[in-house]
């Protein structure tokens, strides 16, 4: 069970960004009105204020602006999950994203990252970071 961090919830406006995570896209939001790429939470666009913005699947590529290790709880019966890096991950197209890492040993500023997407048999398809 990864841990619940990552922060992106499906609550009706981020369904695209959810469906397109279950068939293996990153999509983001995208203001076709002024060609700005956006966090696929933003509530309107920044550039020509639009509130209906659009989506578009961005290319995947990304470098790591910050992290954090986040350990995790233990369970009842003693046993530790692993820590987990959560990072703040600049897009190519700049929107950042708060993501996980993962195959990270040694986080720097500025790694090149490309996004993965973990398929668990329960619940949602979620985005990770690993380097590219
Ligand atoms: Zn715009």
């Amino acid at each position: 069970m990864p841990l619940e961090i990552g922060v992106l919830r499906r609550d009706g406006r981020t369904d695209p960004f959810f469906d397109g995570a279950a068939a293996g896209r990153l999509a983001v939001r995208h203001c076709a009105a002024c060609d700005r790429w956006l966090a696929p939470d933003a509530a309107c666009c920044p550039g020509c204020g639009i509130e209906e913005t659009g989506w578009a699947d961005a290319s995947g590529a990304g470098t790591l602006v910050t992290w954090t290790t986040v350990h995790g709880r233990p369970a009842a019966d003693g046993t530790v999950p692993p820590p987990a890096l959560l990072a703040l991950v600049e897009l190519a197209e700049g929107p950042w994203l708060y993501t996980r890492l993962t195959g990270v040993d040694a986080p720097r500023e500025g790694l090149p990252l490309t996004a993965v997407f973990e398929h668990p048999g329960e619940g949602e398809a979620y985005l990770l970071f690993r380097p590219a």
